[in-house]
């Protein structure tokens, strides 16, 4: 694994380099610095820690990030924010008139039939 040392230089298109956190690529176009913030993550990374090449991540490894996004995305699905704006709210469609109870059980094309001949109604 290639580290950024007190050798690496950038060249005029700028040097990626890659956060030994997340992985995520950056572009700097210069290294006199200490340390940089992560465009992605967000965390403060010395500079000799930042990698040259990317992490190769086994399979399981990018299963596990897979899950913990999925993981996140439910959590923040059943604990909204507080200050989350509902816009799903249901806003009848004034053409309907009515609905119908169907007997037994049509099939598809008893009901696409169904819905055109309502459709051809309105028209
Ligand atoms: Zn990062």
């Amino acid at each position: 694994m290639n580290k950024v040392n007190k050798y690496t230089r950038a060249k005029v298109d700028g040097k990626k380099i890659f956060c030994p956190s997340c992985n995520t690529q950056n572009l700097v176009y210069h290294f006199s610095w200490s340390a940089i913030t992560c465009s992605s993550c967000k965390k403060m990374i010395n500079k000799y820690d930042w990698l040259l090449d990317p992490k190769k991540l086994t399979l399981n490894k990018y299963f596990n990030e897979y899950k913990s996004t999925i993981m996140q995305k439910i959590h923040d699905a059943f604990n909204p924010k507080k200050d989350v704006v509902w816009d799903n709210e249901y806003k009848p469609n004034i053409k309907i008139k009515s609905t119908v109870k169907p007997d037994g059980n049509p099939t598809f094309n008893e009901t696409f039939n169904h819905i055109n001949k309502e459709l051809n109604k309105l028209k």
